[in-house]
């Protein structure tokens, strides 16, 4: 087993050099090598003749190459282009910044050639722009369908090809089987062996599919037994049933400030009821921004302290757990709930305090961020723990507080979360959706406005704030300070700009190295109106409630997500007045483009989320980094809900070979051991 995992530098001829490229793509031994699958594949049968091409489409082509030419453009840049013919007609085909292929492609070679198809110079005159390529004189002409990898400086395709070959060969018999054979007969999954080899030399596109399910099966059923290992304290837990012993619950709620809307009447009455059940609650509670979930957590953690448990209420952001915890004061208010705030910057001696009081039980709900997590911090009798922003975390985080006693869970997002990643993530879970706004919210009119254009914005901003005393402005910047390389507009050059060009503004900069009571101090000032514009960067992103500010302004938008780009827009847009968002961006890419489009077409999180996932995948979409999940080469947690449910199958009812299982899934999934320290 052993010799999967020995480094890749004792293959013939890699060396050091060779094992430090393969370093920057994240392979470091002969298993990692096995699990890098091809990016995709260059398909030699499927090819067409140049005379049948046209303007827009992708093709393949296969032809002789008969004449080379490298232009130098301007600032460096290289463009290498070919004529390439077959028995049909030629075409040129070009290559961007590869001044080497100057080098490797050479008049008379036969090559292979795919990429998109555009109209160049004259009419009817036609460019290919190369994205993969293959000099067909140099490869094994036995392979049909070629791999092709992530490459990096110093390595080619087939040097990558080569050692992938001898992997093969002289690896793969030793890599173990998890299933039996009537497991594999049952469940119609092809030999591991096979598999491997298939995915990296497909002889054919059955061959292929056969690989790729067995391999994402095996991929998931490696994954889901890691989550397990943490899931299984979580199962053996009892649990615990909230009944009211007090009434802080009638009292919070007799004086709400408003009353609820329908849909937050629902989710709290099936929070309530998993509440009272003695099984440990697990739910989700979605809402999109502004639907107001703060409110029901005060309420749950209201009925937790009236059953007699004490209650955590985390968030992902410092500025965020004092709103909280101004908040959830003002809820409380003479009802004699006591509530506490932890954070980083809680230090000393009321930091001590704080802990001791908790762990008298004389703290009925304490606040915080990641610094609840310590280990110093313990409870009496913890009962339900309501983590704000679930997908700013990962399991770990739940899992650290749910060992703090025997917690219901309560978890708020305003990102839906597929289901299938969420029956992957958090195991069996429940979830509750708030669907309707408060009243009287109205939609925010978004607007991309392009760079040329933003001293209009400013314009329009200085004007409203001259028209109206209550209006104020976020402005939000992707960086605190100018770096060198990367001219951004920042938060601080703006800042400046801004106080200079309106002497008669009040004007305040926030950001991330700020100390947390100076933070605190200019949120305090923003929100009592003191502020007219509040120039930010993204430490603003989640949650931050202030009605009047009705104008949020994003530079360089383009460098925001959709999902953060729709929390950011939802700071604004929550009080009487019309709103507006500002999307200061030139959209370099069209990915980029399409979420600005997005932004402006639609108020609704729900339909952002989609197109989210549409433009992106899962990718960075739901905190997905911190649970390993993009150590998934094969499986695709959005695609392969089928596979998903076929593998959580046989891990519940199959007997696997469990010693080959752990010791792939510490190699796959490194971070858990790191995460168990
Ligand atoms: P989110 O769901 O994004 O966390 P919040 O809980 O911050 O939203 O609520 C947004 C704003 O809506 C807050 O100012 C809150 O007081 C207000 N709000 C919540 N529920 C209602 C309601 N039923 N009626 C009127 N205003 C409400
Ligand atoms: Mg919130």
């Amino acid at each position: 087993m052993d010799r999967f995992f020995r480094e890749v530098r004792f293959l013939p001829g890699v060396g050091s050099g060779r094992s430090e490229q393969l370093a920057r793509l994240n392979i470091f031994n002969i298993f990692d090598l096995l699990w890098n699958v091809p990016r995709t594949y260059l398909n030699r049968n499927e090819t067409h003749n140049i005379g049948q091409i046209e303007a827009g489409g992708k093709y393949n082509i296969k032809g002789t190459v008969s004449a080379t030419k490298l232009n130098r453009g301007y600032r460096g840049t290289a463009v290498f282009k070919a004529v390439i013919q077959d028995d049909s007609a030629a075409i040129t085909a070009v290559w961007f910044n590869q001044n080497y292929l100057d080098k490797t492609i050479k008049p008379g070679q036969s090559i292979f050639v795919s990429g998109r198809v555009k109209e160049a110079g004259l009419a009817n005159n036609y460019e290919l722009i190369a994205e993969e390529y293959e000099i067909l004189d140099s490869v094994d002409s036995s392979l049909k369908i070629l791999p092709v990898y992530y490459l990096t400086e110093g390595l080619n395709q087939k040097r990558m090809r080569s050692l992938m070959l001898y992997v093969l060969t002289n690896y793969l018999p030793w890599y173990k089987e998890i299933f039996t054979f009537e497991q594999k007969r049952k469940y119609q999954l092809c030999d591991i062996g096979y598999a491997f080899y298939n995915i990296h030399f497909p002889a054919g596109r059955p061959e292929y599919l056969q690989a790729k399910k067995r391999l994402a099966v095996e991929e998931l059923v490696l994954f889901l037994s890691k989550l397990r290992q943490g899931q299984t304290e979580e199962k053996g837990r009892t649990g615990i049933a909230h009944k009211e012993k007090f009434d802080y619950l009638q009292r919070v709620y007799g004086q709400l400030p408003f009353s609820l809307t329908p849909a937050q009447e629902k989710v709290l009455r099936l929070i309530f009821d998993d509440m009272e059940k003695p099984k440990p609650m697990n739910r989700m509670l979605q809402g999109d921004v502004g639907a107001g979930k703060t409110v029901i957590a005060a309420l749950c953690l209201a009925k937790s302290a009236a059953s007699g448990f004490q209650g955590v209420l985390m968030a992902p952001t410092e500025v965020l757990a004092h709103q909280h915890y101004q908040a959830l004061t003002k809820f409380y208010r003479n009802t004699d709930l006591s509530v506490a705030l932890l954070t980083g910057s809680t230090a000393g001696a009321v930091r001590k305090s704080v802990i001791n009081e908790t762990l008298a039980g004389n703290v009925h709900i304490l606040l915080g961020t990641h610094a609840l997590l310590q280990g110093d911090i313990e409870f009496r009798n913890l009962g339900l723990v309501v983590i704000d922003e679930q997908h700013r975390f990962g399991v770990k985080q739940r899992s650290i507080l749910g060992a703090k006693g025997q917690p219901d869970f309560l978890m708020m997002t305003a990102t839906p979360i597929p289901r299938t990643l969420a029956l992957t993530v958090y195991g069996d879970l429940d979830v509750a959706v708030i669907d309707e706004l408060p009243p009287g919210r109205r939609p925010i009119k978004t607007e991309l406005i392009p760079p040329e254009k933003r001293d209009a914005v400013y314009a329009f901003i200085y004007d409203k704030i001259k028209a109206d005393a209550d209006t104020q402005v976020f402005v939000v910047c992707p960086l605190i300070e100018e770096s060198e390389k990367q001219d951004w507009l920042a938060a601080v050059a703006l800042y400046d700009i801004l106080k200079q060009k309106y002497p008669d503004v009040q004007v305040d900069l926030l950001h991330g190295r700020l100390k947390a009571a100076e933070k605190k101090a200019i949120m305090e000032k923003f929100q009592a109106g003191q502020t007219r514009i509040l120039v930010s960067t993204t430490v603003i992103e989640v949650g931050v409630d202030v009605p009047s500010a009705v104008i949020m302004v994003v530079e360089q938008a383009e460098r925001f997500g959709l999902s953060q780009l729709h929390q950011l827009r939802g700071r604004v847009g929550r009080g009487k007045e019309a709103s507006y968002c500002f999307l200061i961006s030139d959209p370099p890419t069209d990915e980029a483009w399409q979420r600005m489009r997005a932004m402006e077409k639609t108020n609704d999180g729900f339909i952002l989320a989609q197109e989210d996932l549409k433009i992106r995948g899962p990718g960075e979409f739901w905190g997905v980094k911190q649970h390993g999940l993009n150590q998934m080469k094969v499986a695709s947690l959005i695609r392969h809900g089928k596979w998903i449910e076929l593998s959580r199958k046989i891990l519940e009812e199959e007997n696997i070979n469990y010693a080959a299982l752990e010791d792939y899934v510490k190699h796959k999934f490194p971070d858990r051991t790191e995460a168990k320290n």
